[in-house]
């Protein structure tokens, strides 16, 4: 409240040496606060399916409007709300946004499945699996249709943690994707011991398409890896023709990136999915 607030101020005046610490503190309670006071809003990022031109899917990401400083990218305040444990209620509260949005969808005769971002610290929490289960059953979504996007650093952690977790997501009906796949670095062997559906090949690499030979070469082995081991793959990050045509042409089919669209505010984004078949004739 308006005390505490003033409080803080005083205090932040007040400390000069710990100045800057403070304004790490100040940035903690505004995120706290942010939920609340409608700050927070999900974005959702078209994902297409080249070979039908339709969406096949949507990335949900938060972005925060901030009163004072404006847009914070998730970049800085994502790792903040997992040190300070926000992550949990946050991660809860973008889920359902996003499942209301995809039931939503789905009544009005769209099957466009959600993908959700899930931070490590939620996937070690234990309150994850009753938080999906609640989320899905008071928004109604069908299981199918939720996709959550896990990374590689935090599986291996305390993998007879997570691994259980992913088998218990699966068996809910959920898909799973590893994001930013080849960003990590863990061997390639527990990819067998993982229940994914798909790969998502990270921005960095696509963007080496055209550029570098080696970057290239990473992207093609991706593609083969995944679909030798049965799974999905989607590329992120494209922005370019060249890059679209490369992957298409390497066996490629799901794309998102700013190619085809931006993340959009809830309205534009269900304006774009209205107007599925986009344009893919990549030349
Ligand atoms: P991510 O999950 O890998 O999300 C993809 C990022 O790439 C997003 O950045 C998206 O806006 C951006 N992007 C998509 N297409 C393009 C493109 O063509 N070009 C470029 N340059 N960028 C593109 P964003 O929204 O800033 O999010 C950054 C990261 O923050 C995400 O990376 C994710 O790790 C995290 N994040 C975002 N929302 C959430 C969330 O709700 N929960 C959790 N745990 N993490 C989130
Ligand atoms: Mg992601
Ligand atoms: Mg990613
Ligand atoms: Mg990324």
């Amino acid at each position: 409240d308006a005390k505490e607030r003033g409080k803080n101020q005083l205090r932040f005046y007040h400390d000069e040496r710990g100045s800057e610490r403070y304004e790490r503190f100040s940035l903690v309670n505004d995120l706290r606060r942010a939920l609340e006071h409608d700050e927070l809003k999900v974005y959702f990022q078209p994902q297409i399916d080249t070979r039908s031109g339709s969406v096949m899917g949507a990335e949900a990401l938060l972005r925060w409007q901030h009163k004072e400083l404006g847009m914070i990218s998730p970049a800085k305040f994502i790792p903040l709300a997992e040190e300070q444990g926000l992550i949990i209620p946050i991660g809860e509260w973008v889920l359902r946004e996003a499942c209301k949005q995809g039931k939503i969808l789905h009544d009005q005769g769209f099957y466009v499945r959600m993908g959700v971002n899930v931070a490590g610290q939620q996937i070690m929490h234990e309150s994850l699996l009753s938080s999906v289960q609640r989320v899905i059953s008071e928004t109604g979504i069908d299981p199918k249709l939720v996709d959550l996007e896990v990374t590689e650093s935090f599986l291996l952690r305390q993998p007879e943690i997570t691994i259980p977790k992913l088998h218990k997501f699966r068996q809910m009906g959920m898909s799973l994707s590893m994001d930013d796949f080849g960003t990590g670095y863990s061997s390639l062997s527990y990819l067998k011991k993982l229940p994914l559906n798909t790969l998502k090949i990270d921005q960095s690499f696509v963007c080496d398409i055209g550029n570098d030979p080696e970057g290239e070469a990473i992207v093609k082995a991706i593609i083969v890896l995944a679909k030798s081991l049965g799974l999905g793959v989607l590329a992120e990050g494209v922005e370019t023709t060249e890059q679209l045509a490369y992957l298409r042409a390497h066996g490629c089919h799901l794309i998102q990136g700013y190619y085809f669209s931006r993340p959009l505010p809830v309205e534009a984004f269900v304006d774009f999915v209205a107007n599925q078949a986009v344009d893919v004739s990549a030349d």
